[in-house]
């Protein structure tokens, strides 16, 4: 393992790794439906209840303006992680799911017409395929997939031939939750530019793991979720280029998001207001930011790292075992710190309930990404996923119970 990261340093600041959880040590592999909190992130959001909370924007008095503030400088942080160009092309969501919504409703339903198309990956989560679906109908406009070949990645011929002149909007998970691919979303950005289309890109599962760059990137749209990088839940983050954002009309309407109301009619805020109507989440903004500190305190680099290893030796154990189907690329580098998987003739519900006796936490389902399940002719996998505050010892408890699975339906090995 990287002999630099000394993992067991960063466990102690996660009080829910240092106990017992239902009676036992906890061997947490499920951080790709969420992340556990650091302290320095519980006790932000225990600061802000009992230092700083205000309704922000709606007071001239100190405590509202301390609350203001401190919402705003959660939005720098979050431009500087995300390395934007402007602090207003951050908007405050609920997470990718909303944000999805946003660019959906306020982008999509006003700048695709009949007959455009819009074009997915099949590994697409829920999030970013329902959305597409409901612009496609009202507007006439066709849902296209790129589709994975039997190494479970996109060819370059399938992005060649799918995103053309036709195409208006393209959106791409970087990494997909459901099998850990890391799809080529640069190459794929700057395909959709060569035709004109507008690119957005899915980074729920892939900020948690290597460096997101918008600029770099150059994503019109970029969307996540701030509980999956350890922050508190109902936060995420919608980037949008300034100059979209700003043609796009308002998601929410009410308090908060508006310049003069009148009567019958209404202007609204400059962003990044405009996309925050209502009361915001100013603690879980706190927290989010917290949660970046602590990444930029451990370093992105090594958390990739140290998961990429995790991944590799998981991989190997996990594939030395016979009645085991791995999928997803074969090539570990095409993969992010996610194990998708299968135990011959066991139902991924009751791996993932006999693992549980054992401490062992990971996800059994369709992962949100039912289509590519179905086209993959599987009902769903288990699935295993690993984070910085994971070990090694993590990944033999868990190759350990795996090979009780059978056992303990009554099958032979
Ligand atoms: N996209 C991907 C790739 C995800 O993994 C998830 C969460 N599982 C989402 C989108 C949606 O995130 P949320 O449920 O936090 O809105």
């Amino acid at each position: 393992m990287n002999k630099d990261f000394d993992v067991l340093k960063y466990i102690k600041d996660f009080p829910v790794l240092n106990k017992e959880v239902n009676g036992k040590r906890l061997v947490y592999l499920d951080s790709a439906a969420t992340a556990q909190k650091p302290l320095s992130v519980i006790n932000a959001i225990k600061n802000y209840y009992e230092n700083i909370n205000a309704n922000p924007h709606r007071g001239a008095y100190f405590l509202s303006t301390a609350s203001t503030e401190a919402h705003d400088n959660a939005r720098k942080t979050i431009k500087e992680f995300l390395n934007a160009k402007y602090s207003e092309e951050i908007i405050f969501t609920k997470g990718a799911t909303e944000s999805f919504n946003i660019i959906a409703q306020s982008y999509g339903m006003n700048f695709i017409n009949a007959n455009d198309e819009i074009v997915i990956s099949i590994s697409e989560h829920h999030s970013n395929l329902i959305p597409w679906q409901q612009v496609a109908k009202a507007k006439g406009a066709v849902l296209k997939y790129l589709y994975l070949d039997e190494n479970g990645e996109i060819p370059i011929s399938e992005i060649e031939e799918k995103i053309t002149s036709k195409t208006k909007l393209v959106s791409i998970t970087q990494m997909s939750n459901a099998l850990g691919t890391i799809l080529p979303v640069k190459e794929i950005i700057k395909r959709a530019h060569e035709v004109g289309a507008v690119a957005c890109v899915d980074a729920a599962q892939s900020i948690a793991h290597m460096a997101v760059d918008v600029q770099d990137l150059d994503a019109d749209f970029l969307v996540f979720s701030g509980h999956k990088i350890m922050s508190p839940m109902g936060i995420g983050v919608l980037y949008g280029k300034k100059h979209l954002l700003n043609k796009m009309t308002p998601f929410l309407f009410g308090g908060d998001m508006v310049e003069y109301v009148y009567e019958q009619d209404t202007t609204y805020a400059e962003l990044p207001y405009k996309f925050e109507g209502g009361t915001q989440n100013v603690e879980a903004a706190i927290g989010l930011q917290e949660a970046i500190k602590y990444i930029n305190h451990v370093g992105i680099d090594n958390i990739e790292n140290h998961v990429q290893q995790l991944l590799e030796y998981a991989h190997e154990k996990l594939s030395q075992l016979e009645v085991v189907t791995i999928y997803g690329p074969k090539e570990l580098h095409k993969k992010g710190g996610v194990i998708s998987f299968n135990i011959k003739d066991v139902h991924p519900h009751d791996v993932s309930t006999i693992l549980d006796s054992y401490g062992v936490a990971i996800r059994s389902g369709n992962h949100c990404a039912q289509p590519l399940m179905r086209y993959m002719n599987i009902n769903s996998t288990c699935r295993a996923s690993f984070y910085l505050y994971n070990t090694k010892e993590d990944v033999d408890i868990f190759i350990d119970s795996i090979k009780n699975v059978r056992r303990w339906l009554g099958y032979g090995s």
